[in-house]
Parts: C-alpha cells; structure tokens; sequence
C-alpha cells in the first residue's frame, strides 16, 4: 500500500515526522508491507499532517492526523480507505482544493518533490521540450503573449523584461529567482520549493536559453532550511540528469544553477539589494537606472523573477500562452496563487485566475476567522500593503482594482484581522517594521520611519492627536514620493489605510502599549 504524507515546513512542525514513524512502526507489527512517500503540502494548512492513502478508487484523505491517532487508524483499515473520523475523502472533490484552478501548484502534495521520473509523468518537462523546439525569439513572445506579469508585487510584464535581457549584448548574462518570500502571510514560494522544485528549475532553465543567460542563481532566505535542502537536492537530481548543465537536455545549450541563502534582511527581497546581496555585500539598495535587465549581477544583463513568475513559465510553454492569457481578468492573466493566514479558519493556498473578490477567498475558502469574532481587517500584500475593512470584501483581486482602492496586490498574502484588532497599534507596527528593515540608503525611509512610530504614540497617547494625526500624513506624503525604493514608498500604505478606514482607532487616547 501506497501512503503519502508531505514533509514541508508546516507539516514538520505539527509533527508529520513522528506521524511518518509511528506509521511504518506500526505497519511494520500488522506485517503489512507499505511505501510512505514524503510529498510538498497541497496548501491545505488546517488539515496538517494530511495523510493520504492509495486505494483503487483513487487516494483517500485523512487529517490533521497526530502521532498518537496513527494506531487508531491502523486498526480502523486506513490502509483500505476505510472509514474513520479523520477521514476526509478525495482530495481533489474536497470543495477547498476542487475550487481552485490549479496550473503552477499543479502537481504539489501528489508527487515526490525529489523524483524526476514522477515529474516527467505528471507532465513535467513539457514546457522546456517546447521551448527548446521554438527557440529563444518565439519563447520570450509566448511569455509576453500569456500576460504574465511578475508575482513577487511589483506586477511589472514578464515579457518585456526577458526582451530586455534577450535583446542586451554581453558575453554573460544571469538569471536569477528572488526566493527572499518575506512578506507577513505568504508562503506559496516556500511551498513550491519544497513540494515541486523541478517546476521551479524547469522555469528558470527556459529563462536561460531564452535570454542567452547559462548562469541562474535562487537567493533564498535563511528562514526557509527545508526549501534550501529540498531545492538544492532537486538541483543536484536535475544535474545528474542532465536537465542542468552543459548540454540542458542534450540540446547543446548550456544552463548551470545555483542556490544561495540570504542572511535574513527583509530588504533583500527587493531587486537591487537582492544582487548586492549576492555578491557578497551587505543588502542596501542601488538606485536605477541602470536597471537590473541591462546591468545587474556582477555589472552584466540580468533577468530577475520572482519563484512564481518562473514556475508559471513551463505551463505557459507546454500549454500555449493563450490558454494561460485565458485565465483571469482586465490585465492581470493567468492565475495567482493566493495564500490565506492570520486568524482564518481555514488557512492555505488558493491558486485561482485574477479575479475572485476577497469575500470568496476569506469567507467561501477561509470560513471566516479562526477565533468565530466578526472579521474587521484584511491586510492584502504583506506588511507593506494595504488593510481594507469588511465592507470593502467585495473588491475583485487584480493588480488595477487593488491599485485603484489605494491597495497593492503585492505576492498574494492575505492576513485576516478579528475585532479585537487595534489598527492604530497595527499602524505603528508599519512604521516599527520600516524602521527595522530600512536599508538606510536614504532619508525619507530611514528617519521618516523612526518618526513615524514616534508621532503614532503622542497620537495613541491621545496627545494633541489632531496635530499629530496632520503629521503623520505630511510624514507618509513625504515618504511615498521621496523614497528611493517600495520599502519606504510603501510603507504609507498601511499607515494610511488603517487611518482612512479605521479613524475611530486613532481617537482613543491613551490606551496602554503592549
Ligand atoms: Fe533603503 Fe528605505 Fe531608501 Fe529603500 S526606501 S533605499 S529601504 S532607505
């Protein structure tokens, strides 16, 4: 019998490793022979550990399962499917997972994340077969064509920056993935990481012939060891069989990949810092022009993706740019993988086309909020993006309709606030976090957000707070538009959202700080 429990971070931490012992352990007395294959997680966080077994009618879901029901199940004939009451059924008929329309998280949680031959019979390598028979020109039009557009926040086309880096003249060109996933609520990149690596280097592979790069580099944060070792595993698997290399896939053409870890600065998930950062200096942000498709590592033409702009690549490639383009809506195509935390019943990844509003995904996927209080904030895009309010769930998620209510869609991240939410403490933590992560490059950002936690306290100390309210505006009107990069320019949004649609917050007076 065929088992499947996955081994990402989150399961980890709930213990799917002592599930996977007590597993065999327990097979192992009942003299029942079984092959428990380690998975990524299908994105489904609440139900962690979810284990599943293979039965003629297709694998059969239980969950969150502990160490100590394990017994239990056994003996209930898990081995058969058969019932119990952590037993949830098909998977993919469970309404959370049958929703989505999953084409870049499509094969995460089923495969073995380390077995190129379980990639290739999912439909792996598919994409990279098709661009090595259309060739670079046509490849870097097909991505621009899909309407892809960068998943790390800044939504910028994909095309336009592989025509950038095509169209330069160097002798070497890089490609490097932006793996630095540290904003508050996401996740999706560490998923893929350590659920379906190979999609990730497929990506980056096509991005190499198609630019004329046969360098690529994945910076990944030092938070996330189980991505670093899953990936570096699957890049030494993908060597070996000649996936990476000097002849990617016999073809003649050279593309070699590396993965190097960060040392923990949220500024390096910016573009420019990112690079200084990998060449060996601390992280602070280089102005542009030049930018970085022209002149970028080590002074030569790079393309910078994030892992999910890379990873939607080989769909776009073994499908058809129109059939990913068909997805979504206005000018955000394809899909996005969005990713539910904070206080949320029902936390995890919900890849689905541009579209849906956020009532669908907090209320239909989430359930609400974990604590059963009324919902009052939502903070979409990280903890530089914008808190809405409950009335405001209706807006559609794209990257224009978020622009256009003063919020940015960001990498996806959506985090659930209840009522017991302080927004002007939520407001001050904005400016705490700038004043923590600012690179101190330039003015606006590196003082500004010191004074803006200042200014915020007389105002929660219910000192002149109209004053200082006025202040505060000036401050963030004064950091959006002086600020060399997003993290200071950026920060306002937050601060000024929670000031917009929450004034009664910043109206209480002295109420203590935590
Ligand atoms: Fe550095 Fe902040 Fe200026 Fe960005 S805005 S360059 S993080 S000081």
């Amino acid at each position: 019998t065929r088992l499947f429990l996955p081994r990402d971070s989150v399961a980890e931490a709930l213990g799917a490793g002592a599930v996977a012992r007590a597993l065999l352990e327990g097979a192992r007395r009942r003299g029942r022979p079984v092959t428990l294959t380690r998975t990524g997680s299908r994105g489904l966080l609440w139900l962690e550990p979810l284990l599943e077994v293979e039965t003629p009618a297709g694998r059969i879901a239980y969950g969150p399962v502990a160490p100590e029901d394990v017994e239990g199940l056994l003996d209930a004939g898990l081995l058969q499917g058969a019932p119990h009451p952590l037993r949830l059924g098909r998977p993919e008929e469970m309404p959370f997972l049958a929703r989505q329309q999953r084409l870049t998280f499509a094969r995460c949680g089923l495969i073995d994340p380390l077995s190129l031959d379980e990639y290739r019979a999912t439909g792996g390598l598919r994409g990279l077969e098709a661009a090595l028979a259309l060739g670079g020109a046509a490849v870097v039009e097909a991505v621009a064509a899909s309407g892809l557009r960068g998943r790390g926040g800044a939504g910028f086309p994909t095309g336009i920056k592989w025509r950038s880096v095509r169209a330069a003249e160097a002798a070497q060109k890089y490609v490097v993935c932006n793996a630095d996933e540290g904003d508050s609520g996401t996740f999706a990149d560490r998923l893929l990481m350590e659920g379906d690596p190979f999609t990730l280097i497929e990506g980056m592979a096509i991005a190499g012939l198609a630019t004329g790069a046969t360098q690529g580099y994945v910076y990944i944060r030092s938070e996330y060891p189980l991505a670093w070792r899953s990936l570096n595993a699957a890049i030494a698997v993908a060597e070996a069989a000649g996936l990476l290399g000097a002849s990617v896939l016999g073809s003649g053409r050279e593309f070699r990949l590396e993965a190097r870890l960060g040392a923990g600065a949220y500024i390096c998930g910016e573009e420019t810092s990112l690079l200084e950062s990998l060449e060996g200096r601390r992280g602070i942000v280089r102005a542009k022009p030049p930018i970085p498709a022209l002149r970028g590592l080590f002074g030569q033409p790079t393309l910078i993706n994030n892992v999910l702009s890379f990873a939607a690549v080989p769909w776009i490639l073994a499908h058809g740019a129109a059939a990913y383009a068909e997805c979504g809506m206005g000018r955000s195509r394809g899909t996005m993988p969005f990713q539910l935390a904070g206080n949320i019943r029902r936390g995890g990844l919900v890849e689905l086309g541009f579209g849906p509003t956020l009532r669908a995904l907090v209320e239909e996927f989430g359930g609400g909020t974990r604590s059963g209080r009324p919902l009052r904030a939502v903070q979409v895009g990280g903890p530089l993006g914008a808190y809405f309010p409950e009335r405001l769930l209706d807006l559609p998620l794209d990257y224009e309709a978020l622009a256009g209510a003063g919020g940015m869609l960001g990498h996806g991240g959506i985090v659930v606030f209840d009522d017991t939410v302080d927004m002007a403490r939520q407001a001050r933590f904005a400016f705490e976090f700038c004043a923590a992560e600012s690179c101190g490059k330039c003015t606006p950002c590196r003082i500004g957000a010191v004074r803006g936690v200042e200014v915020i306290d007389r105002v929660i100390a219910g000192r002149q707070p109209a004053r200082n309210l006025a202040l505060v505006e000036d401050l963030c009107e004064v950091m959006r538009d002086g600020s060399l990069c997003a993290m200071g320019g950026l920060t306002p949004l937050p601060v000024m959202s929670a000031l917009t649609h929450f004034p009664e917050d910043f109206r209480r007076g002295a109420a203590p700080l935590a």
